[in-house]
């Protein structure tokens, strides 16, 4: 008979602490042995981009307060792997369209997320943004989906950051789940941009 080892904890786990499962969740429930998980390539890289995605820093009029908002500590948009806010349209996959867009600033819009290297989504931010809100005018967009596809539409005027968050909840189920983006508006349409000069973009 051994010697038993006098310093070996008596309890591993607190009172006060829930049981973790032992076994981990790979393993056969009857038998304890190291079973086999299987799963496709195009799963594991749909979670992997779902789960770290990078949004270009795109802020037009009050919901792109919102918008930093979600990204401060009190909502805290990295516990989604969303935090990386890029100055540079070439290291983003998510363009959120937070507020109006003015006519004028469509062609930026469609000039920047056409420098955004695909896969790309589009999240379209407040009334304004996904219909024109109470701008029913000739200045503003009355939907960017009209120059860009919009992936997921949030209401409300201003949506809040948890609304924010629980829009970018739908893009990553989106994404898990192998949904496409919908068509390109202006491939859709064969319509152009043109720049503030008349320049074709
Ligand atoms: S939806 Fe409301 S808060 Fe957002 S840009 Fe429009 S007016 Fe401002």
């Amino acid at each position: 008979m051994g010697v038993k080892n006098p310093w070996e904890p008596v309890q591993s786990i607190s009172n006060t602490q829930t049981p973790r499962r032992r076994e981990l969740p790979v393993q056969h429930g009857k038998t304890g042995q190291f079973g086999i998980l299987t799963t496709r390539v195009s799963k594991v890289i749909d979670w992997g981009r779902s789960s770290s995605l990078w949004p270009v820093s795109f802020g037009l009029a009050c919901c792109a307060i919102e918008m930093m908002s979600a990204s401060a500590d009190r909502f805290d948009i990295s516990r989604f792997g969303a935090e990386v806010f890029r100055a540079s349209p070439r290291q983003a996959d998510l363009m959120i369209v937070a507020g109006r867009c003015s006519t004028k600033m469509a062609p930026v819009l469609r000039q920047i997320y056409d420098q955004m290297p695909d896969p790309k989504w589009v999240i379209a931010m407040g009334a304004c943004a996904s219909c024109g809100g109470v701008f029913n005018n000739y200045a503003i967009v009355q939907g960017v989906d009209k120059i860009v596809p919009v992936d997921v539409f949030i209401p409300g005027c201003p949506p809040t950051p948890d609304m924010l968050l629980f829009g970018l909840n739908e893009l990553q189920r989106k994404i898990r789940e192998g949904i496409p983006n919908p068509p390109d508006p202006l491939k859709a349409s064969g319509l152009k941009l043109v720049g503030p000069i008349g320049e074709e973009l």
